[in-house]
């Protein structure tokens, strides 16, 4: 049986309150427990957590058992939702082969194939469903798009945001973001011209589910540009039944590891790795 490593990284969410406003429909309802990736996509196992709460505090947290997960879903969208799972499942498992079992392990900056009678469109609205739970504000911003994913039926992407794909090596650290529509700020002292505290900024990337063997990310379009993943937001016109063959050319990235701190992705850079 394939297996990946077993996954440490944070998630930058805190806690959220079981009974709360659903991140696909909208509606105030009693939540269920979103895992983000998909519990079996090996999202199973200890996975410690840490960031800024939504008072702008941060914490970080202990490993907990159970994996990546927060209530954000109500009971008809996780019902209506969580079927496609097993498409996500699917994929995961047959990357994880990939990126495991080959000769050419440990040598590919990217992985290069056919996938047979795959349904993409599953795919991606599974993916996106997670991300509206590490990104709330989506409904909001984007109505058609959450609206897209949770009906189901071939919809034309929306222009501004962009699904990116990339694979994560077996045995990166994992990281489940969710900062839409804001800005990463980074403050250093510098010492050297005599100015003092000087101040980054960068536009965040809306929602990051890097975790084995997948690099997700949804990001605004001029983002996008500046990202090594690939563009797959067309995997939208399909539906959630659709099957199809997809060429894909996906390159292999990785994050610097930040110990010492939970550090906003967009403040970071993806690396070419190998895989
Ligand atoms: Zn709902």
């Amino acid at each position: 049986m394939t297996s990946l490593n077993e996954q440490e990284g944070f998630r930058p969410t805190g806690q959220r309150s079981k009974v709360g406003r659903c991140t696909l429909c909208g509606a105030r309802a009693r939540l269920t427990k979103a895992h983000v990736p998909p519990k079996a996509a090996f999202n199973n196992r200890s996975f410690s957590w840490g960031g800024a709460t939504a008072d702008s505090q941060l914490v970080y947290g202990r490993p907990r058992l159970g994996g990546a997960n927060l209530y954000a879903h109500c009971e008809p969208c996780r019902v209506a939702t969580s079927p496609w799972d097993d498409e996500y499942i699917r994929w995961a498992y047959s990357f994880a082969n990939v990126l495991v079992n080959s000769p050419l392990k440990g040598e590919r900056t990217q992985i290069v194939g056919t996938l047979s009678g795959v349904r993409p469109g599953r795919f991606i609205r599974s993916a996106l469903a997670g991300m509206t739970a590490l990104a709330p504000k989506l409904l909001d911003s984007h109505p058609d798009l959450v609206r897209a994913v949770r009906q189901g039926t071939p919809s034309s992407p929306t222009d501004d945001l962009r699904f990116l794909v990339a694979v994560a090596p077996d045995g990166a650290a994992a990281t489940v973001e969710g900062a839409h529509e804001a800005l990463a700020l980074k403050m250093s002292f510098d010492d050297e011209d005599g100015s003092g505290w000087k101040t980054e900024t960068a536009p965040t990337i809306s929602a990051v589910i890097h975790f084995p063997p997948f690099s997700l990310l949804l990001a605004d379009r001029q983002l996008a540009a500046s990202l090594p993943h690939l563009d797959c937001t067309d995997w939208l016109n399909l539906g959630v039944d659709d099957e199809a063959n997809v060429q894909i050319v996906l390159p292999v990235v990785d994050l610097p590891k930040t110990p010492n701190a939970p550090v906003p992705v967009s403040m970071l850079r993806f690396a070419e790795a190998r895989a």
